[in-house]
């Protein structure tokens, strides 16, 4: 695995493999213009290398000019392309073959292909050494290809991701993460740990209760436990600095979790804020934030029952119950529009039989793209 800018990549074709996919390009080639002296055109900057070994490979008379084309900007084809390096000179009546280092959506193809319909070559081919033919969309036939590669983000041997990578010698691809990551969103009682017992088994993954957390810390007296207890026996939030820490240790503790569910994490902006960069780093993300929405007196009901049977002190006062209510309607509820804004709130009805709730968190999860 490599790591350029913010992404991962893991490799994907070895040097033996290019090179031995350039050499059957070259005699496929050489069997078509050995005996005239074609001109190799390659598209830089992507191409620089695939050219640089094609011609190691090419040993016919032959010449070789560039032009420079640009379409891509970070992982996505904008569909801009402008031409940075015009047709060579001299062209007239010759043979052009075109290098390429990659054809996918084809938008670029069709920019060269205009360009060299306007020459009076004698005849143009595109030779390209990776072909996307899932996504490829033009209508011309690509001539040559060295390697028919899926429509995966690639890097290395001339390609790059925001310019880094060119350097490398194999081809990486990019690392799709298929982690699940969960928030479980909603007041005091409204079942979020309840339901994560049963979706971290479904589905495989670590489930984080920031209040389990705490809750541990206090019963065995650590440094965290003692800073945390008053907050909560009060049923105020603790300091997000304190419970942001806490939470990125709990995930460094699981580097090989297949995704985390957070229970209880985030209840505020800044930690929602802070959540989203920490996984950024990590190339992780959030997939879903899940509500499970249920009325107030219901809830009240459930934690005074609750209270009962854990002896958890904030769970027994109603009064207690009730400021954690209005620390969510503060300080948690905002959290709402954040998710919504990046398309990833999902509502579930949270009243019902366990198992139908259950239900109705794995429709929204299996639903995930
Ligand atoms: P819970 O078990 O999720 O209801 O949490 C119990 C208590 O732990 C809360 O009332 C807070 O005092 C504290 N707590 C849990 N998670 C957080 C958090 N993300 N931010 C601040 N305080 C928290």
């Amino acid at each position: 695995m490599i790591k350029l800018h913010d992404k991962v990549f893991k490799p994907f074709l070895g040097e033996e493999q290019i090179l031995a996919a350039i050499e059957k390009m070259a005699t496929e080639i050489a069997k078509d213009y050995k005996n005239e002296t074609p001109i190799f055109v390659g598209v830089l900057n992507g191409a620089f290398m695939f050219v640089s070994d094609f011609l190691k490979a090419y040993q016919h008379p032959c010449q070789v000019s560039f032009v420079r084309l640009s379409s891509y900007h970070g992982l996505t084809s904008t569909g801009i392309v402008e031409t940075l390096l015009d047709v060579p000179e001299d062209i007239d009546g010759r043979s052009v073959i075109i290098l390429e280092d990659v054809i996918d959506t084809g938008r670029t193809l069709k920019q060269l292909v205009h360009l060299f319909s306007q020459t009076n070559v004698k005849e143009f081919k595109i030779a390209s050494l990776f072909y996307k033919s899932d996504v490829y969309s033009g209508e011309y036939s690509i001539d040559y290809v060295g390697m028919e590669i899926p429509d995966n983000f690639i890097v290395g041997y001339g390609l790059d991701y925001k310019e880094l990578g060119r350097n490398l010698r194999e081809v990486y691809q990019l690392n799709q993460n298929n982690m699940i990551n969960l928030v479980l969103f909603g007041k005091p009682g409204a079942g979020k740990g309840t339901q994560a017992g049963f979706l971290k088994e479904n589905y495989n993954l670590k489930h984080i209760s920031t209040g389990d957390v705490f809750r541990y810390n206090i019963k065995n007296g650590t440094e965290l436990g003692k800073l945390a207890k008053s907050y909560i026996d009060r049923g105020d939030l603790v300091p997000d600095e304190v419970t942001i820490s806490m939470l990125k240790d709990e995930v460094e503790k699981n580097p090989d979790a297949a995704g985390f569910i957070f229970d209880g994490f985030p209840r505020t902006t800044a930690q929602a804020e802070a959540l989203d960069n920490f996984l950024e780093s990590k190339d992780m993300q959030i997939d879903a934030t899940i509500a499970l929405e249920a009325d107030d007196n219901v809830l009240v009901a459930r934690l005074l029952e609750r209270g009962k049977a854990s002896g958890r002190s904030d769970d027994q006062d109603e009064d207690k119950i009730r400021n954690r209510f209005d620390e969510y309607n503060q300080k948690t509820a905002p959290l709402r529009a954040y998710y919504e804004k990046q398309g990833k709130f999902h509502s579930v009805n949270g009243i019902g039989e366990i198992s139908e709730i259950t239900e109705r968190l794995c429709t929204v999860v299996n639903d995930l793209s």
